[in-house]
C-alpha cells in the first residue's frame, strides 16, 4: 500500500466516466450549459481497465463510479463487469442522480456493482424540476425503490442543503430514516461552478444542519463499519442513519485516501486544488504499464496536506459580485471532476 508524503493510505480513486449529465442542476451546472468533451477526449472503458489494474499495484482497493452523470454512458454495465473482474478491486459504488436506475439496477446489481449513492436535493417535484432545471422527481423515487429491491445496499441519499434554495427541507429528508434504511446524508456546499452562488447566505454549516435536524428528536452517535468522511447518529429506534459530511467547516483531509481520475484522464489528487496529472499521452502513446505506475504514483505524491477553502473564505453576495469573478470558486464545476 502505498502511503503518500502526510502517511495518508490512498486507496480509493473516484473515477468520472463522463461529463455529461442528464440534469442541469443550478448550483452545479452553469445557466449556459457547459461546451461537453467531444467523444475522443473521453476515456475509453479499456484505457479506464487498464489504469485501475495499474493502480492495483499502488494500492487502490475501493472505486466509486461517478460523472457528470454515469448512467448517461452507453453500455455503463460493461465497465462494472471489466472493474469487478480485476483482481485487488473490493468495493465498486456508483454515484448517480438516480434518474435513469429504475432501468439499470437490476443489470448493475448483477455486473458486481455493490452500491449506489443517490443525489436528490428536493422531495417537492415542483422544486426538485426548479433546481435541476428539467428533473422528474418520480423517476429517482422509483429508481431508489429499483435500487433497493436489485440489492444495492445500504442506498444512501446525498442532498446538499443550500439556503433559500431547499434548506426547509432538511427535516423532511432526516424523516427518511425514522421507516427507511437508508443514510441520508447532508454534504455542505462547496465552492465550486462558475456562477458564484456560494457565499455567506447561501452557505449552511453542518453544524447547523444537525440542529435542524435535532428539533425532530435527539440523536444518537451511530457507529458505522466504513464511515468515511460522514459523521453518522440516528434516531432512537430509527431504520437508517442521518449523516453529516463536513469538507468546508471541519475539513477531513487528514483522512483523505483518494484520488479523483476525471473523464478527459486527468488524475487530481485534491477536489479542491487544480493540480492534474494527464494519463492520456501516457495511454495512447504506447506507454509501458511501468511508465503509467509512476505518473499514479506521483499523483499521490504531490497530493497536498489539506485544501483552504474556509468558512471565513466566504464572502457576502454584494462582494462576491462586486469582485465580478470567479476567485471564490474552483474553475471545473463538479459535474466535469467527478462529484
Ligand atoms: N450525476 C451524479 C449525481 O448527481 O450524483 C454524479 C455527479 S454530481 C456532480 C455528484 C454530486 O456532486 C451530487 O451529489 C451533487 O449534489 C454534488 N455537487 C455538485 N456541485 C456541488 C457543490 N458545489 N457543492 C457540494 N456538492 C456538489
Amino acid at each position: 500500500m502505498l502511503k503518500d508524503n502526510f502517511h495518508r493510505t490512498i486507496d480509493y480513486m473516484r473515477i468520472s466516466v463522463t461529463d455529461r449529465c442528464n440534469l442541469r442542476c443550478v448550483y452545479c451546472v452553469p445557466s449556459g450549459g457547459l461546451k461537453p468533451l467531444e467523444h475522443r477526449e473521453i476515456l475509453q472503458y479499456e484505457e479506464i481497465v487498464r489504469i485501475l489494474r495499474i493502480a492495483v499495484n499502488t494500492g487502490v482497493r475501493k472505486v466509486r463510479i461517478t460523472g457528470g452523470e454515469p448512467l448517461v454512458r452507453k453500455n455503463i454495465a460493461y465497465l462494472i463487469r471489466m472493474i469487478k473482474r480485476i483482481e485487488g478491486i473490493d468495493e465498486l459504488s456508483m454515484t448517480t442522480n438516480g434518474i435513469l436506475l429504475e432501468k439499470y439496477a437490476e443489470e448493475l446489481a448483477d455486473a458486481g456493482l455493490d452500491r449506489v449513492n443517490i443525489s436528490l436535493d428536493s422531495l417537492k417535484p415542483e422544486r426538485y424540476r426548479e433546481i435541476t432545471r428539467c428533473g422528474d422527481i418520480d423517476a429517482v423515487l422509483r429508481g431508489i425503490d429499483a435500487s433497493e429491491k436489485a440489492g444495492l445496499m445500504p442506498v444512501k441519499i446525498n442532498m446538499v442543503p443550500i439556503r433559500g434554495l431547499n434548506d426547509e427541507e432538511i427535516a423532511e429528508f432526516a424523516k427518511i430514516t425514522l421507516k427507511s434504511p437508508y443514510q441520508v446524508r447532508f454534504i455542505e456546499f462547496m465552492p465550486f461552478g462558475k456562477e458564484d452562488m456560494w457565499n455567506k447566505e447561501h452557505f449552511i454549516s453542518s453544524e447547523e444542519i444537525k440542529s435542524i435536524v435535532e428539533q425532530i428528536g435527539d440523536l444518537i452517535p451511530a457507529k458505522m463499519r466504513k464511515s468515511g468522511p460522514a459523521r453518522y447518529f440516528r434516531f432512537d429506534g430509527a431504520a437508517g442513519v442521518v449523516g453529516f459530511i463536513s469538507p468546508i467547516s471541519n475539513h477531513f483531509c487528514k483522512e483523505c485516501n483518494r484520488l479523483r481520475l476525471t473523464a478527459d484522464g486527468k488524475l487530481r489528487p485534491c477536489l479542491f486544488s487544480e493540480t492534474e496529472i494527464d494519463l492520456k499521452p501516457a495511454l495512447r502513446n504506447n506507454s509501458s504499464d511501468t511508465e503509467i505506475e509512476r505518473l499514479i504514483e506521483l499523483s499521490i505524491a504531490v497530493k497536498p496536506k489539506s485544501h483552504s477553502v474556509k468558512i471565513e473564505n466566504l464572502l457576502s453576495p454584494a462582494d462576491c459580485s462586486a469582485m465580478n469573478t470567479v476567485r471564490n470558486t474552483h474553475k471545473r464545476p463538479m459535474s466535469q471532476i467527478g462529484g
